[in-house]
């Protein structure tokens, strides 16, 4: 719908929305008392809406958008490849120039031996066809009952049947008959809410030491996988006790198990290296890739393979697998774009030695504020967790409703931040200033105080 004199017509688009749009992750009575924002434009980490407001993004979109809004180049990539070759697949031996681009590009900044890339629509698709992958590949080395798959309660992998399945999301589960067969969870490594009298470091080992008992209880013989975000986001930005990875690896390591890290959000710069395994020092046999792949400027998801791995599929004749989207030439040629500026403006070097400690060192000061227990952040994601008792590190009674009045706070005030229950999370595009991150924290303290005085 078009604005006049650029004015929105608000009241009609969100009456034609609540008539015809169902939307994802949404309370749909909520949102018709209130009316659906409408955002109607971006640039760099502002959003504008169709009352003329301006909003600092603080999680630049939904976790993608890492180069920030209106960067023109990528529209120009876009606009090239959709003249030139606005579509064709790469089923049944057939490829194109940005699909090999892409892939080489891929192969090249992704660590280690990791390169060869199976590409999907989404995070979710990638995921499924992680799952259908490493039971593939199992069956193709000769133990086809190494089918389970291991992760974590609390984790996101996605919304179709298979990503669902592997996150550990309750509610998710609870619609549908969730999870499929032969995926099964272990406990999250979140200290703050779970570590009662543990250091940070013991509850780490602890949580990784279950990823063993799970493999001794199920049997090695039928475990095919361990699935794993380097940091939970869409969980709350669970940042885990620097025990945590390598008690992991060494399990991963020293069992016959593939080792999945899904990085669809800690990828492409958001930790301040290309991969949050880099961060990490994590060593995985396949990556998730999505999100800012393409900084969401176009949907584009996928699989990033260790040749080993890689070599054992590619040895067993046809994978039966495949989407018409997997390595669509336009998503590719944005995806390529996208790299090419974050790798030569030097965006993720910035996020690492400038604005990540910048933010940190802000971010920390929340931490006075009387209602959070705890802000913690790596890179540009982070969390505050409120509490009525920071001693106690005690949770509120009806869980989420301080986090949702503080997020509406937050909204009203000019910032997006999310709130996990009642925990408040920020991912903003990597490119905020300095300037922008002390306006991303007023505004945050504003929200907080807001908050606060309403859960009175
Ligand atoms: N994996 C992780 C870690 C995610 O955070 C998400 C989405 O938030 C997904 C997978 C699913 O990706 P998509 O929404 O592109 O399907």
């Amino acid at each position: 719908m078009a604005p006049k004199d650029n004015h929105y017509p608000t009241a009609e688009l969100q009456a034609l929305d609540a008539a015809h749009h169902i939307h994802p992750f949404s309370d749909s009575a909520a949102m018709r008392a209130r009316g659906a924002r409408v955002i109607t434009q971006a640039d760099g980490v502002w959003l504008t809406d169709s009352e003329g407001n301006r909003i600092l993004d603080g999680m630049a979109g939904l976790w993608c958008v890492n180069i920030g809004y209106g960067r023109e180049e990528l529209a120009e990539a876009a606009a090239r490849q959709m003249r030139q070759l606005p579509f064709y697949n790469t089923f049944f031996m057939t490829t194109h120039p940005p699909a090999v681009a892409l892939s080489a590009k891929l192969a090249e900044i992704a660590p280690g031996d990791l390169n060869r890339v199976f590409y999907a629509g989404s995070g979710s698709e990638a995921n499924d066809t992680n799952i259908r992958l490493v039971r593939h590949y199992w069956h193709a080395m000769g133990k086809p009952e190494k089918r389970t798959i291991i992760a974590r309660k609390n984790a996101y992998h996605g919304s179709t049947m298979g990503g669902a399945s592997l996150g550990g999301m309750g509610a998710m589960h609870a619609q549908g008959g969730l999870p499929i067969p032969d995926i099964v969870h272990i406990d999250q490594p979140h200290w703050w809410a779970e570590g009662d009298d543990l250091s940070p470091e013991e509850f780490g080992r602890a949580r990784a030491r279950q990823l063993e008992e799970m493999i001794d209880r199920l049997g090695e013989g039928t475990v095919a996988a361990f699935i794993a975000e380097p940091i939970q986001g869409a969980g709350g930005v669970i940042i885990p006790p620097e025990s945590y990875w390598p008690e992991i690896s060494r399990i991963c390591r020293e069992r016959e198990i593939l080792l999945i890290a899904d990085e669809v959000i800690c990828g492409f710069g958001r930790t301040g290296h290309w991969f949050g395994s880099q961060h990490f020092g994590i060593d995985p046999d396949i990556m998730t890739i999505a999100k800012g792949l393409s900084s969401g400027y176009q949907p584009i998801g996928g699989s990033i393979i260790r040749e080993s791995v890689a070599e054992v599929i590619e040895a067993s004749g046809e994978f039966f697998h495949g989407y018409t989207y997997s390595s669509h030439p336009v998503a590719a040629a944005v995806a390529l774009e996208n790299i090419r500026i974050l790798g030569e403006e030097g965006i993720i070097d910035r996020v690492r030695e400038d604005t990540a400690p910048y933010m940190a060192q802000k971010w920390a000061t929340l931490a006075e504020h009387p209602m959070v227990g705890e802000a913690r952040m790596v890179g540009l994601m982070g969390a505050l967790e409120l509490t009525p008792d920071k001693a106690a590190r005690a949770a509120f009674a009806n869980e989420g409703t301080v986090g949702l009045m503080t997020r509406e706070r937050c909204f009203a005030n000019g910032l997006v931040m999310r709130h996990v229950g009642d925990k408040m999370i920020i991912s903003p595009p990597l490119v905020i200033t300095h300037e922008e991150i002390d306006r991303l924290i007023e505004l945050a303290w504003q929200s907080l105080d807001e908050g606060m005085a309403q859960a009175k």
